[in-house]
């Protein structure tokens, strides 16, 4: 990508008007347009047309129109408590978004508008607030919109590198390793909520807790990218593998039929005709020869010769 359409990129994927849900708008355009990045050529669109769809998608969850999820799609609060049930639906709805991307066949653009939306509600799952609740702390109600306003303010958070993911890679769905990534996400829940009580110095406390989560955002994002697309070209290899056997076994199956209702032709002949003309005609003069020996005649008395 050349310079001038990055530094554009980047200051579209910052230039986002901020929101008090989720992360702010520009922070889901940010890790989307990181992992963009980081993918290059693997991703089914080349950046300057993959920027466009995933603008719009990473923050489609949140905006009414195509794309909108339900809030309860957007959170996943873990508990402490064993016998209560987490609530919210973010790890079963990035389950069935990637299940729909890997078995279903679907236009490039389509393809790169579902990352996105995924990329959005990893990023959520990412953040502490969308991963504990009112439960832990009545609080963090009042604390969710001045964090997400601040850290949409923080310029720093464009620099943040990838972190590759360690929790939840050892689980085989994905809705186990988002559900282990809301665990991890809910660790920093108590220090976010105790950095905006009064008296407290609010996001510097938890600027490098937010840095950590966006580079987790940033990391579980390209693994999801990556598992996806490496599945869906393995389908593709598969069907262009079954297209290319089609194209060889066609012709030859003809040929079978064609060679085979010659055989069936030839075999119905007559003796004398065709291919079998001269072993017929040995057959009945051995056959002749036979009769006249058995007679105890000489051959020109059978055949009317001289008597
Ligand atoms: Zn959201």
């Amino acid at each position: 990508m050349r310079a001038r359409t990055y530094i554009l990129m980047c200051a579209m994927a910052l230039a986002g008007a901020a929101r008090a849900e989720a992360w702010a708008w520009s922070v889901h355009r940010l890790v989307a347009f990181r992992a963009m990045q980081a993918m290059g050529a693997e991703l089914p669109l080349p950046a300057e047309r993959a920027w466009p769809v995933l603008w719009r998608a990473a923050v489609a969850p949140d905006a009414a129109g195509p794309g909108q999820l339900p809030p309860i799609d957007h959170v996943f609060h873990v508990t402490r408590d064993r016998r209560a049930r987490p609530m919210g639906n973010a790890p079963r709805r990035i389950q069935e978004l990637t299940w729909r991307l890997m078995s279903e066949e679907l236009p490039d653009d389509q393809v790169v508008f579902e990352l996105g939306r995924i990329c959005h509600l990893v990023a959520d799952l990412s953040q502490p607030l969308h991963a504990d609740g009112k439960a832990r702390n009545p609080d963090c109600g009042r604390v969710h919109p001045l964090f997400e306003k601040d850290a949409d303010a923080d310029r720093e958070l464009a620099s943040v590198a990838a972190v590759a993911p360690t929790t939840g890679t050892t689980a085989t769905g994905w809705e186990s390793r988002m559900e282990a990534l809301a665990g991890e996400s809910s660790r920093d829940f108590d220090a976010v909520c105790a950095a905006y009580a009064p008296g407290h110095p609010g996001y510097a406390a938890v600027r490098d807790v937010t840095r950590r989560r966006v580079a987790c955002a940033q990391g579980q994002t390209l693994a999801i990218w990556r598992a996806i697309l490496a599945q869906r070209g393995a389908a593709a290899r598969r069907r262009r593998e079954a297209a290319s056997w089609a194209y060889v076994s066609v012709p030859l199956v003809l040929l079978w039929f064609l060679i085979r209702g010659r055989v069936k032709r030839e075999e119905g002949r007559w003796p004398g005709q065709g291919t079998v003309r001269r072993d017929g005609r040995d057959a009945s003069e051995r056959a002749f020869r036979k009769l006249e020996e058995r007679l105890g005649l000489g051959r020109d008395t059978v055949r009317g010769g001289r008597g």
